[in-house]
């Protein structure tokens, strides 16, 4: 019998070859196809008279088979099936290609709809494959608003309707987890309705219906995942750091520049919440450029101060090298042990040669080291710590689950938790702002330190490349540095973007054979990295040719031009977060997009780079652009994709918040509802927030 959990390859109509297409969707049972919305909608409704058919545009029509044949093409070895059609006014010829079978199902007599383009090349109405299907009770394919679904290669969008059409009995009986009165008041379809009708929507009207209801469902969810783990987070105890008011004023005191007062504030906030015992649970959001790291700095030396032990953790190797350099500086003379601990870098501050890792593992819980700076791995396996009671990890929205517990089981405090603080570059839409940060805290740099001047940011046509080259020799003159970033490493046909490897080859031997030019990208041995960033740093380097790995972090003051090839290939955060790599000191600098993509939605999204300097200004508009998946779309930013929701809908994300709240209010009303309990907890499991 067919069910939610029956196995994909059971599922009717599924052979094993598309069991496996089916598969690389992520689709592993009946239940996994069942919400595979669609992502768009074909109109085949209206259907028009045969002799009434517009060229060059998408059009319906119903008519009689007249004929229908195989043949070959004679220049290449296809088979063509060639079909005329008639109705009263009129008929027109049809061409599908390689599908032979179709003879077979349809013949000369059979009523059928046809859909899709027109031509207006030909002289005579011509459909090239299009949709199709025998007039029937209830069309699948044709004469109705028909789903378009993701799908992969060799799965057509015909053969994923049709299964998907088959399950309809199961979405019937889809059972309902929301409680009746939530249904009438909220004025929702209720679910096997809204499955029907996302599907296979029987009006405008009924598709809006469905969406209402699929969004409602995902932002309560989303909602009450996120107020819960709120709660549980406030249940935790943690030791208070009681910092020195003294050393903290020195600190900042001796710094070569003024914090801003956004700074400040950010520092204070933070301050103050780890003087409390219950855990700081933080996020420091500021734009590229904002000065995070001192702040991040301020709270460190607060809590070593106090005889605490912190741990800094940075997204990759070769930005938790470069913050060890900077903590170096920050904290010179301070006499502060400081470890750098990765996979493949050690360096202990006290020592010249290279510390073992058995040795930084000894000193950490011993408790010698007090600062300890990698990447996440630098808590896993065999790390334990004296007393851990600080953890900041950068360019991340929030610590997951595990890393939590991770923290807690190995800081060496027993029963508490360390204090949190994750930073950020991206900046938060006030909107997302409400959802899915609902449990944290939030601290806003809203401005940058004085002097920098804005990056002039331009999109580049390819006839003037040569004077781009021409420029950016001019800048290398000035003694300035450059970064080319491209969006791949090897060059791939299939895709035609530029890559580093050949844009190196093509700078360092035609374009500028007389400057220094670098390479970095993420294959590299790590020693090669370590030593392409330590030469860009000393100025051994003029230009470096670069994938994302630059992305976040790397400080080179003296950057001031940022080339991004493919520009297309990145969102706008993080074109942004590009930029943010020039821009660093008093130096004019400049970032200029190149693409070969023509398309008005790319257009339009460099063109709000090149008006915008705010990140926050940024966000919303590729929010509204492209989605939250794709702005913040790295597993590693910690953000659980929506499939349907959408978060520019301020209304419903309000009225799903409230409602989750009262849910779980101190006599928790959730516990009445044991089906949308049930369905929170699958819930929480689908979403990745590690
Ligand atoms: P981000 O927020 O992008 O991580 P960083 O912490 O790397 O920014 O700081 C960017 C640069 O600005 C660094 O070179 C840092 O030394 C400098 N900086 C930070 N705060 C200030 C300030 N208040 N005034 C001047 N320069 C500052
Ligand atoms: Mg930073």
């Amino acid at each position: 019998m067919l069910t939610l959990t029956t196995k994909i390859e059971e599922v009717p109509h599924v052979g094993p070859k598309t069991a496996v297409r089916l598969k690389k969707l992520g689709l592993n049972q009946a239940r996994d196809l069942l919400s595979h919305w669609p992502h768009r909608y074909e109109d085949f409704r209206s259907i028009k008279n045969i002799g009434e058919i517009v060229y060059g545009q998408t059009n319906t029509v119903k008519g009689k088979i007249t004929l229908i044949r195989n043949r070959r093409s004679w220049h290449r070895r296809m088979i063509v099936t060639e079909a005329i059609i008639e109705d009263n006014s009129g008929s027109v010829k049809i061409l599908w290609f390689n599908q032979g079978y179709l003879i077979k199902t349809l013949q000369p007599g059979d009523e059928i709809i046809v859909a899709g383009k027109v031509s207006d090349k030909s002289t005579v109405p011509l459909f090239a494959s299009p949709s199709f299907e025998k007039v029937k009770d209830e069309q699948t394919h044709v004469g109705r608003l028909v789903p378009v679904y993701h799908t992969t290669e060799k799965l057509s969008q015909r053969q994923l309707r049709y299964i998907i059409k088959t399950l309809e009995p199961l979405m019937r009986k889809l059972p309902e987890f929301l409680p009746d009165d939530f249904i009438t008041r909220n004025k929702l379809l209720p679910l096997n309705q809204a499955y029907q009708q996302i599907h296979f929507p029987s009006s405008d009207s009924k598709l809006t219906q469905a969406r209402d209801r699929l969004q409602f469902d995902e932002l309560l969810l989303t909602q009450l995942q996120v107020q819960q783990n709120k709660r549980l987070i406030a249940q935790d105890k943690a030791e208070p750091i009681s910092w020195n008011d003294e050393a903290i004023k020195k600190f900042v005191g001796r710094l070569p520049y003024k914090l801003t007062n956004a700074q400040r504030k950010a520092a204070w906030e933070i301050l103050t919440d780890i003087k409390k015992s219950r855990p700081m649970n933080r996020l420091l959001e500021g734009d590229v450029g904002s000065g995070k790291t001192v702040v991040a700095a301020i709270a460190t030396l607060a809590a070593i101060r106090a005889g605490h032990q912190v741990v800094f953790m940075a997204p990759t190797e070769v930005l938790a090298y470069q913050h060890y350099q900077t903590f170096l500086k920050l904290y010179q003379d301070l006499s502060i042990n400081i470890a750098l601990h990765t996979r493949s870098y050690r360096a202990l501050n006290t020592q010249d040669s290279e510390p073992t890792k058995q040795k930084l593992n000894r000193l950490l819980a011993d408790g010698t080291i007090e600062l300890a700076i990698g990447t996440q791995s630098l808590i896993q396996d065999t790390v334990r710590f004296h007393q851990l009671n600080l953890a900041i990890i950068d360019e991340q929205h929030r610590f997951g689950v595990k890393t939590r517990k991770t923290l807690r089981d190995k800081g060496g405090l027993t029963g508490s938790t360390p204090h949190l603080l994750s930073m950020t570059a991206t900046p938060i839409p006030r909107t997302l702002a409400l959802t899915i940060y609902g449990d944290l805290n939030i601290s806003i740099i809203d401005q940058l330190p004085a002097g920098r001047r804005t990056i002039t940011t331009k999109v580049i046509d390819q006839v003037n490349r040569d004077k781009t080259y021409q420029f950016i020799r001019q800048e290398v003159k000035k003694g300035r540095q450059v970064f080319v970033l491209c969006p791949l490493i090897e060059e791939s046909d299939k895709l035609g973007y530029k890559s580093v490897t050949n844009e190196y080859k093509k700078l360092k031997e035609e374009i500028f054979p007389d400057l220094k030019i670098g390479m970095l990208h993420g294959r590299l041995k790590t020693e090669e990295k370590e030593k392409v960033i330590n030469d860009l740093i000393k100025h051994r380097l003029d230009v470096l040719v670069a994938t994302s790995v630059i992305e976040v972090g790397i400080d080179i003051p003296n950057a001031t031009v940022m080339m991004i090839e493919g520009a297309d290939r990145f969102g706008l955060a993080q074109l942004h977060q590009f930029r943010g790599r020039v821009g660093r000191s008093r130096h004019q600098s400049y970032c200029f997009l190149f693409t070969e993509s023509a398309s008005d939605n790319t257009l339009a999204r460099l063109k709000a780079l090149t008006e915008s300097n705010d990140g926050f200004t940024l966000a919303e508009k590729d929010l509204a652009l492209r989605g939250p998946g794709e702005i913040y779309g790295t597993k590693q930013s910690g953000m659980p994709e929506f499939k349907i929701a959408n978060l520019t809908n301020v209304a419903l994300i309000k009225q799903t918040k409230d409602i989750a709240e009262y849910l779980l209010s101190d006599d928790p009303e959730l516990d009445k509802y044991p089906k949308l309990k049930i369905r929170l907890q699958a819930f929480g499991q689908s979403i990745h927030w590690e």
